[in-house]
């Protein structure tokens, strides 16, 4: 993975998961210019993302973006 501030290469700094494995999350960091970063690893069909989704469109809300879609109901 690239870094996100100045695509530079990244390594794995640690590694947490949850109990059962489902959820794997990577701190990394540049080795260009030491930006320190996490990353989600997920299945493509979790709950997690149902989450996910909530959060990110109350986010969006409480930042003022008024053309953000309400997530479908589950
Ligand atoms: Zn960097």
């Amino acid at each position: 993975m690239f870094c996100p501030r100045c695509a530079g290469k990244t390594i794995t700094a640690g590694v947490t998961h949850t109990t059962n494995r489902s959820i794997i999350n990577r701190l990394r960091k540049c080795a260009e210019c030491e930006y320190v970063f996490l990353t989600v690893e997920v299945a493509k069909h979790s709950d997690f993302w149902k989450g996910y989704v909530k959060a990110l469109y109350e986010t969006e809300v409480e930042r003022g973006f008024s053309n953000v879609r309400k997530p479908l109901k589950p």
